[in-house]
């Protein structure tokens, strides 16, 4: 007899470039406001804002060139193009200087968004749970590991229907990786398995069914999804 009332879900995972094997994703971390160029987009002042953290369920994660379905109950879902980084190694309270150990590599991500939920949480002072972690809403492309290189700089771009949308530096993030993970991990035990999804440069905007995304960070896999009609 099972250990199990049922079978278990299976594992979120994401693939890795150059090798079959796959990424097992434990959690889904995202830092919002990572990029002055995005916060004066909001009409924020990036010395007064902080960046936050935030996360979406391991089972939102979409794959490369998979069709996503337009979300239920929003009227405004947007893109948001991210270096995500992903861990090899774990822990607690770790130091900047020693937080590149726990990268296992790096890929593309799009931090989908719920915008009108999202504002309708922050004009009520509401958790944004509603707004950032629903189904399907992490799509990642392939994992480069980080014995090719960390990710310090390189442009950051999205097209929709090729027109670009999104277009900006990795290095113009205001707390770097290391920074990001040693923050995080003062308020979490961080564990191999883990995506950190570290925030979006301007010209986040709109999508509809039938949009084709491409985006890329350079030297990544391009990772390329279409909208399609409401589930
Ligand atoms: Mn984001």
């Amino acid at each position: 007899m099972s250990e199990f009332v049922f079978p278990p879900p299976a594992t979120p995972s994401v693939a890795v470039d150059g090798t079959p094997q796959r990424f097992p994703v434990h959690r889904i971390y995202c830092i919002g406001l990572n990029y002055a160029d995005h916060i004066r987009e909001f009409g924020r002042d990036p010395q007064a804002s902080p960046p936050v953290f935030f996360m979406k369920p391991a089972d939102a994660v979409v794959a490369n060139g998979a069709a996503i379905p337009y979300p239920p109950r929003t009227a405004n879902f947007h893109h948001e193009i991210e270096l995500v980084v992903a861990l090899g190694r774990g822990g607690r309270d770790i130091a900047a200087a020693d937080a590149l150990q726990c990268v296992f590599g790096y890929a593309v991500g799009n931090d989908l968004t719920r915008r009108d939920l999202q504002k309708a949480a922050k004009d009520r002072g509401e958790p944004w749970d509603t707004a950032k972690g629903f189904d399907n809403s992490a799509p990642v492309a392939a994992i480069r590991p980080a014995s090719r290189g960390h990710v310090t700089r390189g442009r950051i771009w999205l097209q929709v229907n090729g027109e670009t949308r999104q277009a900006s530096d990795v290095s113009h993030m205001i707390w770097d990786v290391p920074h990001v993970i040693a923050a995080l991990s003062q308020l979490y035990e961080l564990r191999a398995g883990d995506l950190i999804f570290s925030g979006t440069p301007s010209g986040v905007g709109a999508l509809r069914p039938g949009d084709r995304l491409e985006g890329g960070v350079e030297g990544l896999e391009v990772l390329r999804n279409t909208i399609s009609a409401a589930a």
